[in-house]
C-alpha cells in the first residue's frame, strides 16, 4: 500500500547521506505541508539527529509505512532553487554505476558548510552574496585573444559542431589551453547564460591556467576545489548554482557541482589518475564529465577531453568512433621536441645517482643560463635505512611498508600511515651503530646534486641554485606557489623534485629534463605502469624548450635524459620519436590479447579487517553469494588475494577481481549482488571485517 498521510500534508520523498550498509533503504518518505519540488534542500529527522536531506522522485512503488509512523520534514530550504532535473540525474547516474546510494552521491556532492547552516543562516548568506554582487565594481578582463592558427581553429570548428566528445590530442604547448579559453569565449558571447565548466587535476600545481582564465574572463570565473575554506567553496558552489558564475575551474568534485545552463566541460590533462576518486563513490570525473555532457545535449553541452598523452581508454574510444579526435601536433612558437638521451645505467659504477655524461649536460646549460628539471618520484632522503650486521631495516610497525629516511629532521616516516619516529642511534636489532640509508629520494638527490655543482657559478658570480619540488616541501602554505615562481625568475637553476614538477608549468628556460631512476616504474606490478611512465616522461619532457626564440638565441640542444638499466625497451624507442601513438598502439595490442581494459571491464569489492584471513575468507563468502546472479556467467569471479601493500595502519587489505568484456554484464551483477552483500550473515571466520567497498574501473590494485 502507498503512504497515506494525514489530513493536510503530503508525502515526500527525501534521500539522505546514508550508505547502503546501514539497510535505511531509499529514498525515505517524511510528511510536508505541501508538495515540495524533487532538488529542494530539506532538513529531516533521522534516528534522534537531524540531518540535511534533498526531496526525490517519488519511486515507483512506494513503500509500506503507516502513516503515523512518518516523521514531519523539520525544515525546507525555501531560499535555494531546487537542484535541476540533470544533475539528480547525473547523481542517478553515478549512483547507479559506481554502486552506491542516491543520498550518498547528492549529499557528497553539496559543498560540506551546507550541512551545518540552518534555513535562516543560509537565507541571510544569499542575501549577503547577492548585496555584495551589486557593490563591488567587477574587474575588467584584459588581455588581447591571440589569433588562433589552423590547427586551432579546426580543433575550434570540431568542438562547435561535433556531436561526440572529442578528444583534444595535442601536444604540450601546441595551444590547447588556448582553444579551452577561446572555445569558452565564443560560448559565452553566443548565450548570455551559458556555463562552462573547466577540470583541472590539481589546481595548485597549475596556477597559470587559473590565472589565464581571470585574465580572458574577470569574475565570471570561479573556482571549486579543496584548497578553499568551507565558507569560500560554499560561496563559489552558490554562485554557480545561481548561474553568476559563468566559469567554473575546479578539480574532480567540481564535476558533480551544480551548474543549471552548462553547455561546455572541459577535461584537461584528462589522462590523469587524480580525476578517479579513492574514496566514497569512487567515481571517475572524466567519465561522468562525459556523461553530464550528455544529459546536456538539449542545451547544446559539449565536452572536450585534452591531453598529450590521453588515456588509454580514451585513445581507443576514439579509435572505435566514440569520441571524435582532434590532433594539434604543432608545438607552438616552432618549440622543438627534446631530443632523447638515454645512459644505460649497466656501464656506471654501482651505486651511481647521476651519470658523470648527465652531469656535464647539467652543467654545460648551466653555464649558459639555462635551467635544468631532474625527476625522482620519490621523496624524502632514503626509501628505506637498514643495519648491515643483521639485516634489519626500517619498516613500519602498521604497515606492510618501510620508513622512509627525511634527513632534514631525521625522521623515519611511513608514506602510507604517516608513522614517524626518531632515527634510531643503533639497529634496534643488534646494536649495530652502522645503520646505512638504502636507494634514494629527492632530498637527497638534491644533496648530491648540491655538491657536484659546488663549484658551478652563474653569470653573476653567484653560487647555481637547487629548488626541490615534493609533498614534503609542498606542504607549508605558499611553499608550493614560492617554489614555482623561483623557477619562473630563475632564482632556481636546477629543480629537483618528484611528479609534480611534470604537470603543465609554462617554464620558459628548461632545456634539459632528466628522470634519474626509472626503472622501479618499468617493472612495477601494476599492469598500468608502462603507461603511467610513458605519459609521465612525456608530460616532463614537455617543460623543456617551450620557448622557441629562447632556445635558438642560446643555441642550445633540448634534451630529455633518461637512465635506466634498459634502453632496449620498445617504450624509449616510441618516446625517443615523442610518438604516443605508436606507444597506444602497442599497448591496446597487449591489452586486447589479454582481456585488459578496455577490451573487459573490471570492478574490485575490497574488504579490510584486522586479520587477513577474516578479509579474505569474507571475500570468499561473498564470491559464494554471486553464484546464482544475473549477468554471472559473463562475469570472471577470481580468487581472492591479499593487496599488494596488505596492511595499512593496523589494517590487512584484500580484494576480489571482477572482470567482465560485456560491461552491462558486470553492471548487472554488482547491482543484484549489493543487497546480498549488506546481508552476508556474520561467520565466524570473518570476525574482524572492519569495512568493505566496491570500486568501479579501479585505477590501480
Ligand atoms: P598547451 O595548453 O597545449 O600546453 P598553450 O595554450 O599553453 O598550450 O600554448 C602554449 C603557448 O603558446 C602559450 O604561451 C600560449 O600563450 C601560446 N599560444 C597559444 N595559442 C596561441 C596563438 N594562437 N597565438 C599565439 N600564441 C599562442
Ligand atoms: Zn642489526
Ligand atoms: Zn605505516
Amino acid at each position: 500500500d502507498a503512504v497515506v498521510p494525514p489530513a493536510g500534508a503530503v508525502a515526500v520523498e527525501v534521500v539522505v547521506a546514508a550508505p547502503a550498509h546501514s539497510g535505511l533503504g531509499e529514498p525515505l518518505t517524511y510528511l510536508a505541508a505541501r508538495p515540495l519540488a524533487p532538488g529542494t534542500l530539506v532538513r529531516v529527522p533521522l534516528g534522534r539527529r537531524e540531518v540535511l536531506g534533498m526531496v526525490w522522485e517519488p519511486t515507483a512503488t512506494p513503500r509500506e509505512a503507516p502513516a503515523g509512523a512518518l516523521r514531519p520534514v523539520a525544515e525546507v530550504w525555501e531560499a535555494l532553487p531546487p537542484l535541476d532535473a540533470r544533475w539528480r540525474a547525473l547523481v542517478a547516474f553515478a549512483a547507479r554505476y559506481y554502486q552506491r546510494t542516491l543520498g550518498e552521491v547528492a549529499l557528497a556532492a553539496l559543498p560540506p558548510a551546507l550541512r551545518t547552516l540552518s534555513a535562516a543562516q543560509l537565507t541571510r548568506r544569499l542575501h549577503k552574496a547577492a548585496r555584495a554582487r551589486h557593490s563591488a565594481a567587477p574587474s575588467t578582463p584584459g588581455g588581447q585573444p591571440p589569433s588562433v592558427t589552423d590547427a586551432q581553429a579546426h580543433a575550434l570548428a570540431v568542438i562547435d559542431t561535433s556531436d561526440r566528445p572529442v578528444l583534444l590530442f595535442g601536444a604540450t604547448g601546441s595551444g590547447k589551453t588556448e582553444v579551452y579559453l577561446q572555445a569558452t569565449a565564443r560560448l559565452l558571447a553566443d548565450d548570455p547564460e551559458a556555463q562552462a565548466l573547466v577540470l583541472v587535476p590539481e589546481i595548485n600545481l597549475t596556477p597559470q591556467l587559473e590565472q589565464r582564465f581571470r585574465a580572458r574572463f574577470g569574475d565570471a570565473v570561479t573556482t571549486l576545489h579543496s584548497g578553499l575554506t568551507p565558507a569560500q567553496r560554499l560561496q563559489h558552489w552558490l554562485a554557480a548554482h545561481r548561474g553568476q558564475a559563468r566559469i567554473v575551474l575546479g578539480t574532480r568534485t567540481a564535476v558533480l557541482a551544480s551548474l543549471p545552463r552548462l553547455r561546455l566541460i572541459v577535461v584537461d590533462e584528462e589522462h590523469d589518475p587524480s580525476y578517479k576518486s579513492q574514496e566514497g563513490a569512487r567515481y571517475s570525473a572524466r567519465d561522468l564529465a562525459v556523461y553530464r555532457a550528455r544529459l546536456g545535449a538539449d542545451l547544446g553541452c559539449r565536452v572536450v577531453l585534452g591531453s598529450a598523452t590521453p588515456a588509454l581508454e580514451s585513445w581507443h574510444a576514439a579509435a572505435v568512433g566514440r569520441y571524435q579526435r582532434v590532433d594539434m601536433a604543432q608545438r607552438m612558437g616552432g618549440a622543438c621536441w627534446p631530443q632523447l638521451r638515454l645512459v644505460d645505467m649497466r656501464q656506471q659504477p654501482r651505486g651511481t645517482t647521476l651519470a658523470p655524461a648527465l652531469l656535464a649536460a647539467i652543467e654545460a646549460r648551466l653555464a649558459r643560463g639555462e635551467q635544468a628539471l631532474v625527476l625522482l618520484n620519490r621523496r624524502g632522503y632514503a626509501p628505506v635505512i637498514a643495519c648491515d650486521a643483521c639485516g634489519w631495516k626500517s619498516g613500519c610497525p602498521h604497515c606492510s611498508a618501510h620508513l622512509v629516511y627525511h634527513k632534514g629532521d631525521r625522521s623515519l616516516r611511513c608514506h602510507h600511515c604517516g608513522h614517524a619516529a626518531r632515527v634510531p642511534r643503533a639497529c634496534p636489532d643488534c646494536g649495530n651503530v652502522d645503520l646505512t640509508p638504502i636507494g634514494r629520494g629527492t632530498e637527497q638527490l638534491e644533496e648530491q646534486l648540491a655538491l657536484a655543482l659546488a663549484s658551478l657559478r652563474r653569470a653573476d658570480g653567484s653560487p647555481v641554485r637547487i629548488g626541490r619540488l615534493d609533498a614534503d616541501t609542498a606542504r607549508a602554505a605558499g611553499a608550493l606557489e614560492h617554489t614555482l615562481e623561483a623557477v619562473h625568475s630563475g632564482a632556481i637553476d636546477v629543480l629537483v623534485g618528484t611528479q609534480m614538477i611534470a604537470k603543465g608549468h609554462d617554464f620558459r628556460r628548461i632545456t634539459l629534463v632528466a628522470s634519474v631512476n626509472t626503472d622501479g616504474a618499468l617493472f612495477a606490478s601494476d599492469w598500468r605502469a608502462p603507461e603511467r611512465l610513458f605519459t609521465l616522461l612525456m608530460q616532463a619532457a614537455g617543460r623543456a624548450g617551450r620557448d622557441a626564440a629562447f632556445v635558438a638565441a642560446q643555441g642550445s640542444v633540448v634534451e630529455l635524459w633518461v637512465q635506466t638499466a634498459y634502453p632496449q625497451h620498445p617504450l624509449f624507442a616510441a618516446l625517443a620519436r615523442h610518438d604516443y601513438a605508436a606507444f597506444a598502439a602497442q599497448q591496446l595490442h597487449e591489452r586486447r590479447t589479454a582481456g585488459m581494459p578496455p577490451f573487459s571491464h573490471q570492478a574490485l569489492l575490497r574488504a579490510e579487517a584486522r586479520q587477513l584471513d577474516a578479509a579474505l575468507a569474507w571475500l570468499r563468502h561473498a564470491a559464494a553469494a554471486a553464484h546464482d546472479l544475473p549477468g554471472r556467467p559473463h562475469v570472471t569471479l577470481y580468487a581472492p588475494v591479499p593487496m599488494t601493500m596488505t596492511r595499512v595502519a593496523g589494517i590487512e587489505r584484500a580484494q576480489l577481481l571482477l572482470e567482465s568484456p560485456h560491461r552491462p554484464a558486470l553492471q548487472a551483477l554488482l547491482a543484484a549482488w549489493l543487497p546480498r552483500l549488506h546481508t552476508l550473515r556474520a561467520h565466524a571466520d570473518t570476525r574482524g571485517l572492519v569495512r568493505w567497498a566496491i570500486d568501479v574501473d579501479p585505477l590501480s590494485f
